[in-house]
């Protein structure tokens, strides 16, 4: 046995254990400098490096070990590594009790035996090792990589106990068990002892943070809860959907090529995320395309005789629409392919034009839907925004199709005269599209993509004035004028219609109210000024509420109330308005006509004159075309002065002031020319005109008189204001037909060609 000296350092609370290094800094005065230099001097660095946990315990096993990297540092001081090779056995120490000389030791080689299945014990060791490393976060687990191929056990414990093991006696144990094989089981059973502590450690740990977290930990259970619900929940949904999707595609009737479309779409929807702004956009449009009616109809009432009934017991007059009707469907039926036409009705508000329609949905059984394109100026509004779109939807003709439940619905286009086009492009050309027959059939929306047939639609279009329509539009269409009524008319509508209606939805008996016929003439005359009959509606619905809340208020029991004119003020107030009235007969003063929204009215013109240069001063906010009118009939007068007995003098010494009064009327158009040359010819020849008499018509440079609109509300306000005799261009003559027949009956009409004709009526007339 190999016995050589070593000078020995001696560690005091520190373990060297082989295959690890030690960096230790000496002070100049420490003993050990000289045991360093001793080393290096004499032993070619090599020194023996003992731990002593007890003195009373000196160990019989230290270190052989080599000093490497020997630095002197500025100080004076000196850093060296100390690297542990291989356990030695100390047989004798040299010094040990004077303290101030290096120690120094005898030692001797110890022998290692061979050990059986070492690479075993190795691979199990290293297995543990690694899966200790993992568990145990505070473990480095770099010295796997150190141990990974290592061959030798006793190697391999040395290299990794430092790490593994925290306590210093214990790695002391380690030191002085020779045997390596005694080690690794060593090793093995720290293992499963730290691993166990360690779990032990966190559940206590969890249970501690568990007390000092309770609340935030529920709250953060809560919220998670909350979110695995909802997502689980929202899984669950969408498969449900889905199916239910699936099923209702299944089962709608709509052309293939939709079909496939709405495939495509929900398998998209299927691989889409929930959270995805995408995926609710992708089930809106498959949910519009299932939404759509595409080859759902409803049967058309074929009984045109029932169709005419219903009609009529729902709309007063109104005759002309009501043939139109009746043979559109009698056409329909005698050819499939007959192509729908389209109906627009023309007229002033409140004359039931909207009302008709609805009568119409209903008579021959289709369902009814409603669009308003009045203020349109986007045509995205009609054929809709791409899906590309945020928010993006159908326009309105889809959305109403949506509505109609079936492809044959009767499709009411109202104010068609109030759409304007600007940069966002022209809804008039969209709106052609959809009424097209050519085109309708494949009428295609920009969010819906796919096309959608609106050839079987009944399209009803209605607007205010026909003159608005849009010129590409009114080739296209079936003008059908729905005009004003009379006061009797409107009494008819009133009794017959309006009434019983309100009593009903008052859910009053029909016979509990009465209204006598001329408190309804006084209502339509002072407390409405329309055309139709609107507002008419909207006074007896009001005097029907007031009568019920009084009743119900005061707990009156009655069995009939009669409405008469005493309490007209009580539930509706002051009279509103007051028609005009002819005036007396005088010079200068003629009654024109006029055709505003609220219907026919007479319009009084007043000429004077005074000196001056032949100037012409015209009052009473008119619009430029009657102020050309005024211009042409005094240019007309001064050319054939002669031909009408004028003192040529007073027409140009003279200006001639011409004033429409009534402010509130709108006043323009050319229909007052001969009332304007008949009133500038009175004055000035001092002949009173009967004012019994009014006149329209247009007048030219040359005289004549050509054709006007508006003759039924005209003549009707003529009669209302008393008028007896009314001349009219004879280009109206067809329109007297028309004419309601309490008009016929009571006004007498002059028809003429020119302005001659006029004349020989002012001057015969006394
Ligand atoms: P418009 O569409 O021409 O503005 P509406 O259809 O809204 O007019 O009619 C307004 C009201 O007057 C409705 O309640 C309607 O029933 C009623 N009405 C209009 N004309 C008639 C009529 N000829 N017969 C019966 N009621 C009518």
């Amino acid at each position: 046995m190999d016995k050589y000296n070593l000078p020995v350092i001696l560690l005091k609370g520190i373990v060297l254990l082989p295959q690890n290094t030690l960096k230790l800094e000496f002070n100049n005065k420490d003993t050990d400098t000289n045991v360093i230099d001793m080393s290096l001097l004499f032993h070619n660095g090599y020194i023996l490096v003992v731990s002593e946990y007890s003195s009373s315990n000196t160990p019989k096993i230290g270190v052989l070990s080599k000093i490497e990297n020997n630095i002197k540092l500025p100080n004076g001081n000196i850093r060296v590594d100390i690297v542990g090779l291989r356990r030695v056995k100390t047989l004798e120490f040299l010094n040990p009790t004077k303290i101030q000389e290096p120690l120094e030791s005898i030692v001797c080689e110890i022998k290692l035996k061979q050990i059986d299945n070492e690479q075993i014990i190795i691979n199990k060791l290293i297995k543990e090792i690694k899966s200790y490393t993992k568990n145990i976060p505070y473990i480095s687990n770099s010295i796997i990589s150190l141990i990974e191929n290592e061959k030798s056990l006793d190697r391999l414990t040395d290299i990794v106990v430092p790490t593994l093991i925290s306590s210093k006696d214990r790695i002391l144990e380690y030191l002085n068990s020779i045997d390596p094989l005694k080690r690794g089981e060593m090793l093995l059973q720290d293992i499963y002892q730290e691993k166990e502590i360690f779990k032990i450690e966190r559940n206590l740990d969890m249970r501690v943070k568990k007390e000092m977290d309770d609340t935030q930990k529920e709250f953060l259970l809560r919220e998670k809860m909350k979110i695995i619900k909802e997502e689980l929940g929202d899984t669950l949904n969408k498969e449900n959907e889905i199916d239910n999707l699936r099923k209702k595609i299944d089962e709608i009737n709509c052309p293939p090529k939709v079909k496939e479309r709405l495939l495509l779409e929900l398998k998209r929807y299927e691989t889409s995320i929930s959270a995805s702004p995408e995926t609710s956009i992708i089930r809106d449009y498959i949910e519009w395309l299932i939404a759509l009616p595409w080859n759902s109809f409803t049967e058309d009432n074929k009984d045109l005789k029932q169709v005419r009934k219903i009609l009529d017991e729902s709309h007063y007059g109104l005759e002309e629409v009501k043939q139109r009707i009746i043979e559109y469907l009698a056409v329909k039926q005698m050819s499939k392919d007959a192509k729908s036409p389209i109906i627009c009705l023309v007229g002033p508000p409140g004359v039931g034009k909207t009302s008709l329609a609805f009568s119409i949905a209903q008579s021959i059984n289709r369902n009814f839907v409603k669009i308003t394109v009045g203020g349109i100026r986007d045509e995205a509004e009609i054929i809709g925004h791409r899906k590309t779109y945020i928010g993006a939807s159908p326009g309105r003709i889809i959305s109403s199709m949506k509505k109609a439940k079936s492809s044959n619905p009767l499709f009411l286009i109202d104010e068609i005269d109030k759409m304007s086009s600007d940069y966002k492009g022209d809804p008039t050309s969209s709106l052609l599209s959809v009424l097209d027959p050519e085109q309708n059939k494949y009428f295609s929306d920009n969010y819906i993509e796919e096309e959608f047939d609106l050839s079987n639609v009944l399209f009803v279009l209605t607007a205010n004035y026909i003159e608005n329509i849009p010129e590409a539009l009114k080739d296209r269409l079936e003008i059908i004028d729905v005009s004003g009524y009379t006061e009797f008319e409107k009494l008819d509508i009133a009794t017959k219609h309006l009434l019983p209606k309100i009593i009903a939805k008052n859910g009053l008996r029909s016979d509990f109210i009465t209204i006598k016929d001329d408190v309804i003439l006084k209502i339509i005359r002072n407390y409405t000024k329309e055309a139709g009959v609107r507002e008419l509606e909207r006074q007896l619905d009001k005097i029907i509420r007031k009568v019920v809340t009084q009743i119900l208020v005061n707990n009156i029991k009655i069995n009939k109330i009669n409405i008469d004119e005493k309490v007209l003020d009580r539930y509706l107030g002051k009279q509103k308005y007051k028609y005009n009235l002819k005036a007396k007969s005088q010079i200068g003063v003629v009654n024109g006509l006029a055709y505003t929204i609220y219907g026919g009215d007479i319009l009084p013109i007043e000429v004077n004159y005074f000196k001056g240069k032949g100037q012409l001063i015209l009052t009473g906010s008119l619009g430029d075309v009657m102020k050309e009118s005024a211009s042409i009939a005094l240019s007309y007068l001064k050319s054939n002065y002669q031909k009408y007995n004028i003192n040529y003098a007073k027409l140009i010494d003279n200006d001639i002031h011409i004033h429409v009064p009534e402010g509130a009327i709108k006043k323009d158009g050319p229909s007052a020319g001969i009332a304007l040359t008949l009133a500038i010819l009175s004055a000035v020849t001092n002949k009173k005109i009967s004012s019994n008499l009014a006149l329209t018509g247009e007048i030219t440079l040359r005289g004549n008189v050509l054709a006007i609109g508006g003759l039924k509300e005209k003549t009707i306000g003529a009669l209302r204001s008393g008028i007896k005799t009314i001349i009219i261009p004879s280009d109206n003559e067809n329109d007297l037909i028309e004419l309601p027949n309490e008009v016929k009956e009571k006004i007498n009409f002059i028809k003429v060609k020119n302005f001659k004709e006029v004349y020989e009526v002012f001057i015969n007339d006394k």
